[in-house]
């Protein structure tokens, strides 16, 4: 069941920085700047694509989930494999994800989408939307600042 909801979608930012670097307004340097974390996170946690790398155009992308949201303590920020989503997903109210894409051979990593997903969104058809309250707004807020440090 696919439960996700407020989906942020990137790629048009994403083209946008290619278009620069294709430019010649930025450099690889820039751009392909994985850190080690991130790249960790990709090898252990991440989720292979069959899309190819639109730098080094070598190596597949993998996409790596992170997590966030007050009910995950000290879970918070850490990368998540795919499969693991659901299972938090029955069992949170509401957490939110950032799907980053990463590729192993040039560093190239870019965010691609994020959304919520939780128990709370089971009922979001409901008569009483209202009341998804303070957890929405708090995620919410952590994305726009997420959105913020991206750029
Ligand atoms: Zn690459």
């Amino acid at each position: 069941m696919r439960t996700s909801r407020q989906v942020v979608d990137y790629s048009l930012q994403k083209r946008a920085v290619l278009r620069e670097l294709h430019a010649g307004r930025v450099g690889t340097y820039d751009v392909c700047d994985a850190s080690p974390y991130l790249k960790n996170a990709a090898r252990f946690h991440g989720e292979p694509t069959d899309h190819r790398c639109p730098i080094c155009r070598s190596e597949n992308l993998t996409h790596v989930h992170y997590i966030y949201g007050d009910e995950l303590k000290q879970s918070a920020g850490q990368a998540r494999t795919l499969a693991e989503l659901p299972v938090l997903a029955m069992t949170l109210r509401e957490f939110q994800v950032f799907v980053v894409e990463v590729c192993l051979g040039c560093d190239w990593n870019h965010l691609v989408e994020q959304y919520l997903l939780g128990r709370d969104g089971l009922a979001e058809d409901g008569p009483d939307q209202g009341a998804v309250g303070g957890a929405a707004t708090s995620a919410a807020s952590v994305g726009r600042r997420r959105r913020e440090a991206q750029r």
